[in-house]
């Protein structure tokens, strides 16, 4: 079986080694307060910063999950009310766990053809801006531009960044907001049960001030085991393992990306020269995302492509939430293989062009 699906997806081939190697020289044994697992942690932090440009001023975490970021940010760091700009149901899902935590949130919802315009609207309070990098549900993106221009346009701002199914995959200006996080499921090629969260300067300060001590995951907790290579519980090992080993072996993805680019350009090209009853669900070539496509088409042609190709070997992403039965999804994330796009591409043309 081959997996598309945009996470859990395909992860590297090599992690089987890596695996191997992990339990072989016992690191997945060591306690998370030794030398070993400290040494791991400093060294897998350099190649996140060699590989993804993190700044040297920025600290990375590692959480279970991105869904545990959202919760994290909303204990220890939101301190009036956050704003939440998406156009789909990641975004969308961030600002209902914020506002579960206790949290005030106000929704700027865009379409998924547009970009919000900058600046926004005089009225909304911008001190706390959730961004959705890539809307895995709908497979749109918001330009590296564009971040650009929403951190000039908001320099005092605290700028949070869901780069769940883009962060190492694109190149993201990470020092253009102060907040990124990802699951490691999606762009890193590694199994579930991980995320990384990296945070700017300024969410050190503000978290501090704040000072919210009361979840074995609060920030300040987290930063005062970080400043020792350390986290607050006992984390995925195996998982931090894995992401150093893969790390090491990578090119910056700023190298990486272009290949990914052209990937992405040719999965559009493909469906956009189909003639049957499927379309891209995203017209505007601006706002495609690189590392998720979505594909329209009327519902029983979506469940029996997506069936037809699950008995030929082939995992297709199902539809997310409003686009569950008219979509179906294909990740083109890093650790897919060329020869598997190819087989994929050869068994749908048939079926898309009926
Ligand atoms: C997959 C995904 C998540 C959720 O990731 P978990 O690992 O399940 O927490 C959040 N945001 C986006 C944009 C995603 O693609």
């Amino acid at each position: 079986m081959v997996s598309f699906y945009p996470g859990p997806s395909a992860v590297y081939p090599e992690i089987a080694a890596y695996t191997q190697e992990a339990i072989q020289s016992g690191i997945i044994s060591s306690n998370h307060r030794s030398g070993p697992f400290v040494d791991l942690c400093q060294k897998v932090i350099s190649e996140l910063q060699r590989v993804l440009e993190v700044p040297k001023d920025y600290t990375v975490f590692f959480t279970s999950s991105a869904t545990e970021c959202w919760e994290i940010l909303a204990q220890s760091l939101i301190e009036n009310q956050s704003l939440h700009v998406y156009n789909g149901a990641f975004g969308r899902r961030w600002k209902e766990v914020t506002e579960k935590i206790g949290c005030s949130t106000q929704a700027l919802v865009f379409d998924k053809e547009t970009l919000p315009s900058l600046p926004f609207e005089k009225s909304i309070d911008t001190s706390w801006i959730a961004l959705t990098h890539t809307e895995t549900s709908n497979g749109t993106a918001l330009p590296v531009e564009w971040m650009r221009t929403c951190r000039k346009t908001y320099p005092e701002a605290i700028i949070a960044v869901d780069a769940t199914s883009s962060l190492n995959g694109v190149y993201l200006p990470i020092d253009q907001a102060d907040i990124w996080y990802a699951s490691v499921q999606k762009c890193f090629g590694l199994p579930s049960g991980l995320g990384v969260m990296i945070c700017s300067p300024k969410v050190r300060e503000v978290a501090y001030r704040l000072g919210e001590n009361k979840h074995y995951n609060s920030l300040i907790n987290a930063y005062e085991m970080m400043d020792k290579f350390q986290t607050t519980h006992t984390p995925n090992i195996l998982g931090i393992y894995l992401l150093y080993r893969t790390l090491q072996q990578s090119l910056p993805v700023r190298e990486r990306e272009k290949n990914l680019l052209q990937r992405a350009e040719d999965w559009y090209r493909f469906f956009e020269t189909q003639k049957g009853d499927f379309q891209l669900l995203v017209t505007n070539e601006t706002v495609r995302a690189a590392t998720v496509i979505a594909i329209q088409g009327p519902e029983d042609r979506v469940a029996d492509i997506k069936k037809r190709a699950f008995d030929a070997g082939f995992v297709l992403g199902n539809g997310y939430k409003e686009y569950a039965k008219t979509t179906f999804r294909i990740a083109n994330f890093p650790a897919i293989e060329p020869k598997d796009i190819l087989h994929l591409k050869d068994f749908l043309s048939p079926i898309l062009s009926k």
